[in-house]
């Protein structure tokens, strides 16, 4: 396949920063990523962000069925004409973040394989794991640092890493030299593959209230849990006891705390 560059050249075309456009174009990492998914041919796969599908034609080739989204409309024609010689491959134009994977999956299942603007993997992490048709497992290029704070454990939590580990298992599979993209980006890059659990912690309706314990608890970076806490509006002393019950010191830090922690936390104060 043609390099990006060459690709869009021949369409008067140029990269456009402001949609994080930077190419993977080494076959050697797009099949690592693609391994990386463990990519058979039963496989659906939603690819976001296909820019001139350098990806998508590794995808094809592997998977039973691939949706291709991408968002920048220049880049449709050239995708379409790229990819024309397979026929499990649905390219769709629009924005991942307004658009619901059950349109094209319902409740089968599906995996997700992406590289995308690292300015809204947060955003479309939060639209995958917490929408209703949720992936099996994702394979995604984020910056290295958030592959490092995502698959950290109880000692350096943040909010993202409650947020993921709280839907599945996450795992730093490699490193992508910056080099490996075109135009090149400034920050180091990663793959990050995250096992989704078969069985939820908790039921979908109750997601955003747990998340409204986490986000409470990690209100303010240095203060103590039972300090924290208040933000929920609840009497101090039903969260002490509640802290309490579930065997917390109310004295730790909310970047102490692993997701099962939290998961009884939640479950004490609002489910019993
Ligand atoms: N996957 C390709 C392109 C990566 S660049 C490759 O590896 O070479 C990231 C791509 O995501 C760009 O084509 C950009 O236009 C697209 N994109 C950016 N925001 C998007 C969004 N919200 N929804 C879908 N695609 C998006």
């Amino acid at each position: 396949m043609a390099h990006p560059k060459e690709l869009l050249e021949r369409h008067g075309l140029q990269p456009k920063q402001s949609l994080g456009q930077n190419f993977l174009f080494d076959d050697n990492i797009l099949a690592r990523i693609v391994e990386a998914a463990e990519i058979a041919p039963e496989d659906a796969v939603l690819e976001i962000g296909a820019g001139v599908g350098t990806l998508t034609h590794h995808l094809a080739r592997a998977a039973g069925r691939v949706v291709a989204v991408e968002l920048d409309d220049r880049l449709i024609p050239l995708l379409q004409r790229e990819i024309a010689r397979y026929d499990n491959v649905t390219v769709v134009h629009g924005d991942i973040l307004a658009l619901s994977p059950d349109d094209w999956f319902g409740d089968g299942a599906y995996k997700v394989v992406a590289n995308v603007p690292y300015y809204i993997t947060g955003a479309i992490l939060k639209h995958l794991l917490g929408g209703r048709s949720k992936p099996r497992v994702v394979v995604m290029t984020v910056q290295k640092e958030v592959a490092q704070r995502v698959t950290a454990g109880p000692g350096e939590m943040s909010l993202l890493a409650v947020s993921v580990q709280f839907y599945g298992e996450p795992r730093l599979v490699s490193d992508i030299k910056a080099g490996a993209f075109w135009p090149r980006p400034e920050v180091n890059s990663a793959i990050l593959r995250i096992d989704l659990y078969d069985e939820p912690r908790l039921p979908l309706a109750e997601e955003a209230a747990f998340f409204r314990v986490v986000k409470a608890g990690f209100a303010q970076k240095r203060k103590q849990l039972q300090k924290n806490l208040r933000s929920l509006g609840l009497p101090r002393d039903e969260i002490d006891a509640a802290l309490a019950r579930a065997g917390i010191a109310g004295t730790r830090r909310a970047e102490t705390l692993s997701v099962e922690e939290w998961v009884r936390l939640y479950g004490v104060l609002y489910r019993s």
